[in-house]
């Protein structure tokens, strides 16, 4: 029990807006430091475990106090959402809510329900929404055992091991209908009927659902459908993807809610659009008037070019899943294949077609991944010109308060003035940025540094105490590292397109430029493969073996278990970003991002963001490959000769013990591109502006009455 004068504590630490604000952060610290680091930041864990006398001091402490009166004061206005972007200009939209859907959330590292990119995009979506007062309802999965937690053999095979959700520790609230059941919508799958229960986070303003079969009312292979993230039997896969989009459809109308707008982040949740059909057809329309009618309102990104990346599936798995659902929605078992095929030449059905076909608003995500989009799905049109497909693109953004480490944050506040990142679509406050001074940047960007060496000290000093007797693994973990040699940083999953193992091609040359005694350079590593991605395994344990081996004298790390607090620590404390896709493979990439704002200049291949994001002020990239080069042998050889001629001495050009000048322009250069283009607010407003409000004003204009939808179950 929390002590009276301070019992709002329990209500922000179930609301993950905390996350963002480095005032809450404090003030949970300060409860109980030593708690704070061993629960991993977890501020409902932190309150489920401190002792009762501490919670009685700091309520009598004044300091404690006014910290609390100030974080309770902003945190109740989180209720009122006048005064944000948003309700200020478009009142008459801020009353229907934008459905988002995706099949995975990345908020925080307590919610293991994300694998990479996707996920922390999506989270970052939601988080940005909550800022700008955008009326987003987030809809995803609940996978209760979670993703999956990453321990590399001593073979260097990464196993995997599980990552259960602990709803008792993390910020999740059971939904429950009015009667007080856990169970607020059905549906039928493989011929029986699920029954679906949903736990709801708040993240600021922004409610996630998230859907959950592990009820005790279903049958044991219904409860389990959901258990884990991207499983790779397709029929489970389809069932979950199912689930998510007619099951969502249902959640929403059973809490009472009808979104104007309904936005399906990559195909997994395509089938929402499946079930809009099926509502409009019972109302009376026809199946084309239907089609029509889903298309105004619905959004679709895709995400990625790799094939493995859109799912399909045979009919014959559809109708064991789904059943002859076609006859629900009275249609043809035909016309409904027709819906999801053929894209290209085959008898599948394809989520990424299917979402094509019933969203009349589709983007990309970076302008390159636009194009590229355009080429691939231009089958679809074979009478347009490929240019004039109708995709578009919305490029990625990451979210400022999330990413941007606190010590950068308040030397910007003392720079710029208190209000700037309120005001930070403002351009000229990035402008702002490049007349830091050199010497002070260079000072907050030291201790970044430090607090990742520090960081991975602690690792290795907590794996030799429990795990490990072998020397190796230490150096391999990074306890050689040493924090003023410049450090390269690469951390993502490990999908072979990514290459982290680009440059051990060369090997040789890779030694020498690392082994320099004069100028040494270390690399950084951190990242999961897909338990199914054996090519993929293969790469992390080249890495990691390379960690170990002595002739690289303990200038590479690989660190264990990739999330998103590594993440952040690794991309705020590196001095350079490595990013290697083979072009064009990715279709954005945000860590790169997330490192540029925080002074991280990086090198890439000229891809996904870095393809309009690079201008030869803020990092470096590769020239493309032409194309009858070998685009690994060509990426490899420029990275390695970008480093070794350019980056390596323009970093090492100090001036006693300062910052190089022309490494700090660098940092600011990084800064000011990634705040003034690659933020989730200039990303929100452009869906808000380009994709929601018309899609929304279309809703609006024909307002139809749906039966009233019943009393709203309540969380
Ligand atoms: C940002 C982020 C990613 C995405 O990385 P890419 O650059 O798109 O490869 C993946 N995982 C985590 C934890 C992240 O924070």
């Amino acid at each position: 029990m929390l002590p009276e004068r301070i019992r709002l504590l329990a209500d922000v630490a179930r609301n993950l807006w905390w996350a963002w604000q480095p005032d809450c952060r404090e003030l949970f610290r300060s409860l109980d430091r030593r708690l704070w680091e061993g629960t991993r930041h977890n501020p409902v864990e932190l309150l489920r475990q401190i002792a009762p006398e501490r919670l009685e001091r700091c309520a009598a402490d004044p300091l404690f106090l006014e910290l609390y009166d100030t974080v309770i004061a902003r945190f109740s206005r989180l209720a009122d959402d006048t005064g944000t972007w948003f309700h200020g200009s478009y009142p008459e939209l801020a009353r229907r809510p934008i459905a988002y859907f995706s099949a995975e959330f990345g908020l925080h590292r307590s919610l293991p329900v994300y694998s990479g990119g996707l996920g922390v995009l999506a989270g970052d979506l939601c988080k940005e929404a909550s800022d700008l007062g955008v009326p987003v309802v987030g809809i995803g999965l609940f996978y209760h055992k979670g993703y999956f937690d990453q321990r590399v053999g001593l073979d260097g095979w990464q196993r995997d091991s599980e990552d259960p959700v602990d709803t008792g520790a993390s910020p999740v609230v059971r939904v429950l209908s009015p009667q007080g059941d856990v169970s607020l919508v059905r549906l039928e799958t493989s011929g029986r009927e699920v029954h679906i229960g949903a736990w709801r986070v708040m993240v600021g303003r922004v409610p996630i659902y998230f859907l959950d079969t592990d009820l005790d009312r279903n049958a044991p292979e219904d409860r389990d459908l959901a258990a884990r993230l991207y499983t790779v039997a397709t029929e489970l896969r389809l069932r979950q993807e199912w689930v998510l989009g007619v099951g969502g459809v249902r959640l929403l109308r059973a809490l009472g809610l009808e979104p104007a707008v309904w936005h399906a982040n990559e195909g997994h949740a395509a089938f929402l659009y499946v079930e809009r059909l099926r509502e409009f057809i019972a109302d009376g329309l026809s199946p084309d008037e239907a089609i029509a009618r889903v298309r105004d309102t619905s959004v679709f990104t895709t995400h990625t070019p790799v094939p493995a990346g859109h799912d399909t599936f045979s009919m014959d798995e559809i109708e064991r899943v789904a059943g002859p659902f076609w006859n629900v929605m009275g249609i043809t078992r035909q016309r409904f294949a027709e819906l999801g095929g053929p894209a290209t030449g085959d008898e599948r059905f394809h989520m990424t077609v299917l979402a094509l076909r019933l969203a009349g608003r589709v983007n990309g995500v970076s302008a390159r991944h636009g194009d590229v989009s355009r080429r691939i799905w231009h089958p679809l049109w074979p009478e347009r010109a490929a240019d004039d497909i109708p995709i578009g693109h919305v490029t990625n953004g990451v979210h400022l308060g999330t990413w941007m480490a606190r010590p950068l944050r308040e030397l910007l506040t003392a720079h710029l003035g208190p209000d700037w990142e309120a005001r930070q679509d403002d351009p000229d406050v990035w402008s702002g940025v490049l007349t830091l001074n050199d010497d002070t940047l260079w000072a907050v960007h030291e201790r970044l540094r430090q607090l990742l060496h520090s960081y991975i000290r602690e690792e290795a000093r907590h794996r030799w105490r429990d795990h490990w007797k072998d020397a190796a693994k230490l150096a391999g973990v990074g306890a050689l590292l040493s924090p003023n040699v410049l450090t390269i940083g690469f951390a993502r999953r490990f999908a072979s397109y990514k290459r982290a193992d680009l440059l051990f091609r060369n090997p040789d040359r890779l030694r020498r430029l690392l082994t320099n005694p004069r100028r040494p350079v270390q690399l950084v590593f951190a990242g999961k493969a897909h338990p199914a991605d054996d090519p993929g395994k293969q790469i992390l344990q080249r890495v990691y073996g390379a960690a170990q081996d002595p002739s690289f004298e303990g200038r590479i790390a690989f660190l264990e278990a990739y999330d998103l607090h590594l993440a952040q620590r690794i991309m705020q404390g590196v001095d350079l970003w490595l990013n290697l896709p083979r072009v064009p493979l990715e279709a954005c990439g945000t860590s790169g991002m997330k490192a540029a704002l925080n002074g991280v200049p990086q090198l890439g291949t000229l891809d996904g963001w870095w393809a309009e994001g690079f201008t030869g002020e803020n990092g470096w990239a590769i020239p493309e490959a032409p194309a009858d080069a070998d685009a690994d042998d060509w990426d490899m050889n420029h990275t390695l000769e970008l480093v070794e001629h350019e980056i390596v001495p323009l970093f090492y050009r100090r001036v006693s013990g300062k910052v190089s000048p022309g490494w700090a322009s660098m940092m600011k250069h990084a800064i000011a591109v990634a705040g003034r283009r690659f933020t989730s607010r200039r990303m929100l407003r452009d869906y808000v502006t380009r994709y929601y409000l018309p899609a929304a004003r279309e809703a609006n204009g024909r307002e139809v009455a749906r039966p009233p939808a019943g009393a709203a179950p309540h969380g």
